[in-house]
């Protein structure tokens, strides 16, 4: 039996093979080669850099500059935020997400081992280079606006780089700014005071347009404790200077589409710690750098895929779809192609849609956000003008699809399986064609399949199947070499591979899916041996150093799906009952009370602080929590 430290430096050897030591000059060799690898079989582009003493990796792999390509809203909104602590070195990730109908989808990458602003830029320059050369950002300089947090250092960076970007701030993080200030007891604002200067600066923070941003914020400082305190009337007038990069009334007429926080992002970051790393640090900078761009990028190429199949909850996205309203269709009346103009059939009053670009001249939809309106165009109109919204649609499909793989997808394959004259799909192809899935589609699909193919010669075809056949060959041959010169390693596995054969692929179905996942996914067992595992040892997950979690994130998350699989990180999630939501508590459904209700959403952290007039914690780490 060895003991600890003999295995421990075992798998320290094993370890360094493929990612080099952890840290010292070879372990840039290591990540040099890696990256070297990625750029020659196409998986990644690349930059490795040095800025005086820090150095910095810029990733862009082919799924994002796929997204650069094909996806429309790269060019309007993009997010950029920064986390650490993915690895033992705890080096800086930042990551451009763009939201879309199926949440956000990255669009490149950057590690650093600094937090100064002259890395990060250099490393954005390096990063620009990394993109897909007249196609990035939609073939646009970069994209209209980029939302990013007050904390963020790298915002000049950003502005100067992108010189026709807005630069806009997540809302959410001005307000906890906000509360956080006033609960400063530096600033000796009184405890009666913060309430009433809090809930006013909101007001200024949403009103519509500007003359109300005005007169709200003429309110804000007339109020006494502001007139009282020098300190607190500096520290709001200089908020008010910056004012275009976090009030409503400066944000019609952009494409924000409903998103005025970094809420995509925070997602994203969430997604790899808990999906991506499963909560454990990795070992190196190689290993992270690993991780990006092979596991992230599988889970988001699963999960877009899931996205274009219908496997998503409708709930979670009825936002993004076109809900019936009740204005009839003799109130739309198309003015030109693609803009529409619509009669509320409640106030009179008349709006103009226009499809193509997006917007709506009513409040909600001055931002690009789907309103009634859009929705009732959509669902009148023949939608057949590719519409800049962000909705379920089977054109956001097609193109989400060809982003996750490469590919186009079959031509019927976002159709639904019943086809009936009212629910006529009509998902144009890229050469301009359509096809609808009517009796006469399955005749179309065909005749369009011949003509797809008579494009390639025959000629061509049969050499790339002759190349696939010798790649096929060549890897039979390095099973059979592996056999011949290490029969030790290489008899057991093949011998599970054949029984996982025999096992799986018995049939035509199961045969075409182990071909398509071969060597992709870490297999049902691994799945069912690890859940063995989870339920034998209640609350054990993986070793390794964890990635920390946030004391109060793990109560708030909702949980969409049930599930056995127990979530044990962080504080456990109390019971919130319905009375004790602010925003439940004027509905008193009986007369005896309020009735016990379901459990709800843990209300947001920083809601509450403001209403129970308490600081957001003196630590670091428990502001932190708000997020
Ligand atoms: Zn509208």
């Amino acid at each position: 039996m060895p003991t600890i430290s003999i295995a421990s430096k075992l798998f320290a050897k094993e370890f360094a093979k493929d990612y080099g030591p952890s840290s010292g000059l070879e372990s840039f060799v290591a990540v040099e080669q890696l990256l070297q690898q990625y750029t020659s079989n196409g998986t990644c582009m690349s930059k490795l850099g040095q800025v005086g003493s820090s150095y910095y990796v810029s990733l862009c792999t082919s799924l994002m500059a796929r997204a650069h390509e094909l996806l429309p809203q790269t060019a309007e909104l993009v997010m950029v935020d920064a986390a650490g602590g993915l690895d033992r070195q705890r080096h800086r990730l930042y990551l451009l997400v763009t939201p879309t109908a199926a949440g956000g989808v990255p669009i490149g990458a950057i590690i650093a081992d600094s937090e100064k602003e002259e890395v990060f830029s250099t490393a954005l320059e390096a990063l620009i280079t990394c993109f897909p050369q007249q196609k990035a950002f939609f073939g646009h300089q970069g994209p209209q606006i980029f939302l990013t947090d007050n904390d963020l250092k790298e915002r000049q960076g950003l502005q100067r780089l992108f010189p026709s970007s807005k630069m806009l701030l997540c809302q959410f993080h001005v307000l906890k700014a906000v509360w956080a200030w006033l609960c400063d007891p530096k600033h000796g604002i009184s405890k009666d005071d913060r309430q009433e200067i809090y809930m006013t600066f909101k007001s200024v923070l949403y009103a519509v347009d500007e003359p109300k941003l005005n007169s709200r914020y003429d309110q804000l400082t007339g109020l006494t404790a502001l007139e009282d305190s020098t300190q607190c009337s500096s520290y709001f007038d200089k908020l008010w200077c910056s004012r275009w990069d976090w009030a409503t009334a400066f944000r019609t007429s952009l494409p924000l589409r409903g998103s005025n926080t970094t809420n995509y992002i925070e997602v994203a970051f969430r997604i790899l710690k808990d999906c991506v790393f499963d909560r454990v640090m990795a070992f190196s900078l190689c290993q992270l750098v690993d991780f990006i761009v092979t596991r992230y990028e599988a889970y988001m190429e699963k999960r877009l895929l899931d996205f274009c199949n219908g496997r998503y909850g409708k709930a979670l996205l009825r936002n993004m779809m076109p809900a019936p309203a009740d204005i009839p269709d003799s109130c739309i009346s198309l003015i030109e192609s693609g803009l529409y103009s619509v009669i509320s059939p409640t106030s009179g009053s008349t709006y103009t849609v226009d499809l193509q670009k997006g917007f709506c001249t009513c409040y909600i939809g001055a931002s690009g956000k789907l309103c009634k309106h859009a929705s009732a165009v959509l669902l009148q109109a023949d939608i057949e003008i590719t519409s800049r919204y962000n909705i379920v649609s089977a054109d956001a499909k097609l193109s989400l699809f060809k982003v996750a793989t490469g590919q186009s997808p079959p031509k019927d394959w976002f159709a639904p399986l019943t086809a009936s004259a009212d629910n006529l799909v009509h998902i144009r192809m890229p050469d301009g064609t359509e096809n609808s899935n009517d009796s006469t589609g399955r005749d179309a699909c065909e005749s369009s399949d011949n003509h797809v193919n008579a494009g390639t010669s025959a000629d061509s075809h049969t050499t790339a199947l002759e190349e696939l056949l010798s790649r096929f060959e060549n890897f039979v041959s390095r099973i059979k070499q592996g056999l011949l010169e290490s029969p030790a390693t290489f008899t057991p596995a093949l011998d599970q591979m054949m029984s996982n054969i025999d096992k799986f692929a018995s049939t035509e179905t199961g045969l075409l899916s182990a071909m398509h996942t071969v060597g992709k996914y870490s297999g049902l067992e691994s799945v069912v041996h690890q859940r063995r595992l989870n339920s034998s040892t209640a609350g054990f997950r993986r070793r390794g150093i964890q990635i920390g979690v946030q004391p109060t994130a793990v109560g708030r998350r909702r949980h969409t799906l049930t599930g056995k699989r127990k979530l044990t990180a962080g504080r456990p999630c109390g019971t919130v009952l319905a009375h004790q939501s602010t925003a439940l508590q004027t509905h008193d459904y009986t007369t005896f009370g309020t009735m016990p209700s379901h459990k709800r959403k843990a209300p947001h952290n920083l809601q509450r602080c403001v209403y129970s007039n308490i600081g957001l914690g003196g630590t670091k780490h428990a502001k932190l929590s708000i997020v």
